[in-house]
């Protein structure tokens, strides 16, 4: 049964999640204090998290980054519930591991959508053969990254957007494409979250650069991507 952890402080929220998530089938546990949500998360192992960002005892930027860093939690997909005016904080936690967000009030139908639209997108995609560019290989059957001998650790979102970039080595490839293909057509998210998770990919997969920027066109994979001097 997929498991869905809600943290967040305000129990009227709690009461209107849970019976939401139960109703659609998910199973869910509750953490309302920050300082508790590593270890229940630990011991839940839950397959999404949705993340309050107001919370008390531990900011929730801190929470994320902690999930990311955590080997057991470093794929489980995390959606912030973020507060209206909190427009920079949405940004920045999209860079510390976060996958989407809804700002509060937010429509219950749409938080579903986005759920199931992030847990499809998490599921291991039946692809038979590895894939590689340069010294990156994309094994999908362990669904890991490899850069040389060295182990790439990518949440589930910049894990398909490398995929989908793999699949189509030195193609161009619009915001608006990757968007379609990574995120789904049925939901909203804005173009600069692409920019966001390239950001986060190109981070992780380390120097030299394999992801060229090309103005107003979108990102390609590019051996000489490193001396465009484009960012
Ligand atoms: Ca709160």
């Amino acid at each position: 049964m997929t498991k869905i952890l809600i943290v967040e402080d305000e129990a009227g929220l709690v009461t209107l999640l849970k019976y939401n998530l139960e109703k659609q089938g998910y199973d869910t546990a509750v953490v309302m204090d920050g300082k508790d949500v590593m270890t229940t998360a630990l011991v839940e192992k839950p397959d999404l998290i949705l993340l309050d960002w107001m919370l008390p005892g531990v900011p929730g930027i801190d929470l994320c980054r902690d999930i990311r860093k955590t080997y057991e939690l470093r794929s489980t997909p995390i959606i912030m519930l973020t507060a209206r005016g909190e427009e920079a904080d949405k940004v920045r936690g999209l860079s510390y591991g976060a996958d989407d967000y809804m700002t509060k009030p937010f429509s219950v139908p749409e938080l579903m959508a986005r759920i199931a639209a992030l847990l499809r997108r998490a599921m291991p995609q039946p692809v038979e053969e590895n894939l590689s560019f340069a010294d990156i290989t994309m094994d999908f059957a362990k669904r890991r990254v490899l850069r040389g001998d060295k182990q790439i650790h990518l949440g589930p979102t910049e894990f398909r957007l490398l995929q989908f970039l793999m699949e189509k080595p030195g193609d161009v490839l619009s915001r608006e494409n990757l968007l379609k293909s990574v995120w789904g057509g049925s939901i909203h998210v804005e173009l600069r979250t692409v920019d966001v998770h390239i950001r986060r990919l190109r981070c992780a997969l380390g120097e030299p650069d394999i992801i060229r920027t090309v103005r107003s066109a979108g990102y390609a994979l590019d051996l000489n991507a490193s001396e465009e001097g484009e960012s």
